[in-house]
């Protein structure tokens, strides 16, 4: 490791021993106290690199300023991480590994429990050749997503600070909650932040840039049935849990999550509950491009029109909730985010890709506020369990992009 990474890597190591996980079934904010804590003392360490006006606030959003060095012109660029970490694995007694100068060979996470990682698997190990892999030790997640990305943008404000002849306009920071639930970033009070626009850097492999994801909403079907005796039910009864099996059936194979990707959307009957009386089917729908996004709810309404005919003794209710769109349009329609960091990308000779999340971004919501915020990746690989890694070399890429936005900003 150079002395940049170990810097990096030393901060990395002391945020992971502080375990952060939040918790989709809490109904406080945060989820979890220990990422109030968490912001506390990361808001001590972030008055020691530079930043001032360094907050805690209601909530535990820990942000600061690093103040412009110089009268030139420049926006105020924000840099987003989150503090927690998901509660699908354990995330306690964080035992980071390094696996020193990568050969391209597999890389053995714990021999024991006969753990590995290999390049005929993890096809992006072998863009790492040479770097420092960091592992767990198979019994946590590593905890990469995000506490890395923490890591990088506070020692680029260290670095910043320390080296003042690179001028750069304001730069805030925020180190954000429960990212892992979606519930966190609705509290971040964006206009208090003060930023023309932002990023996330929470993204994973080299290159991978997220400037847009699915259009979503909720979808709630209502069956009302009619019901009697079975034995003299011909012609008479209504059955809520054979119409809502038949709905679900009735949808189309293609657009199913497990028959689709990229850029293909997909509906998702994720809860069935009910019986004679009355069933509710509840859903999801997500797909990137809003004119397909409404075809497939008309053809979901559609769908519906015909069990109703089909079923005329019941009664079936469609209902739709908004819950985000994509950011790829305003990102378009406020480029200056997009255009400062491709630049970026191509003055440290990253090959990029352009890519449209299968999910939601706490960006794409800031976004949809009012705040431009694409996604920069941070240098980690198979988030959210014991395979997790991260290539310091990647990392520092990120680091090295980070500073290029704040430099180039300034014109
Ligand atoms: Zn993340």
């Amino acid at each position: 490791m150079n002395s940049l990474q170990q810097k990096i890597y030393n901060r990395f190591v002391r945020y992971v021993s502080v375990d952060t996980t939040s918790d989709p079934t809490s109904s406080i904010t945060p989820t979890t106290p220990s990422q109030i804590s968490f912001a506390h003392t990361l808001s001590q360490e972030m008055k020691t690199v530079g930043f001032t006006e360094v907050e805690v606030d209601e909530y535990g959003f820990v942000t600061g300023l690093l103040p412009a060095n110089t009268n030139q012109k420049a926006p105020v660029i924000g840099f987003f991480a989150h503090m927690d970490t998901v509660c699908d694995f354990n995330g306690k007694n964080i035992r980071p590994q390094i696996h020193a100068d990568y050969d391209g060979g597999s890389i053995t996470i714990n021999a024991d429990k006969k753990m590995f990682l290999s390049p005929q698997t993890d096809h992006n190990l072998k863009l790492c050749i040479g770097d420092d892999i960091i592992t767990t030790d198979g019994n946590s997640l590593l905890a990469g997503d995000d506490k890395i990305g923490i890591a990088t943008i506070m020692t680029l404000a260290e670095y910043l600070t320390e080296h003042p002849e690179i001028k750069h306009g304001p730069i805030k920071a925020a180190f954000t909650i429960d990212e892992e639930t979606g519930t966190g970033i609705t509290f971040f009070d964006i206009e208090k932040f003060g930023a023309d626009f932002a990023y996330t850097v929470d993204g994973s492999t080299l290159g991978e840039i997220d400037c847009g994801n699915f259009n979503a909403d909720t979808v709630t079907i209502h069956i009302t049935g009619k019901t009697c005796h079975p034995g003299s039910a011909k012609g008479f009864m209504a059955n809520p849990v054979r119409i809502a099996a038949d709905i679900i059936s009735s949808w189309p194979e293609d657009k199913l999550p497990e028959t689709t990707e990229g850029e293909e959307g997909f509906v998702l009957f994720k809860d069935i509950e009910g019986g004679l009386d009355k069933a509710l089917l509840k859903g999801i729908v997500r797909e990137h491009d809003l004119a397909k996004f409404e075809q497939f709810k008309t053809l979901l309404q559609e769908l519906i029109e015909q069990k109703r005919k089909k079923y005329p003794a019941a009664k079936i209710e469609i209902e739709f909730k908004k819950q985000y769109r994509n950011m790829r349009d305003i990102l378009k329609e406020r480029p200056q985010a997009m255009e400062l960091l491709e630049e970026a990308l191509r003055e440290n000779h990253v090959q990029y890709r352009l890519t449209q999340a299968r999910g939601g971004t706490d960006g794409a919501q800031m976004t949809l506020r009012g705040l431009p915020t694409p996604n920069i990746f941070a240098g980690y690989e198979n988030p959210h369990g014991p395979y997790e890694w991260i290539s310091m070399g990647w990392v520092e890429k990120t680091f090295h992009i980070l500073e290029s936005i704040a430099k180039n900003a300034v014109k």
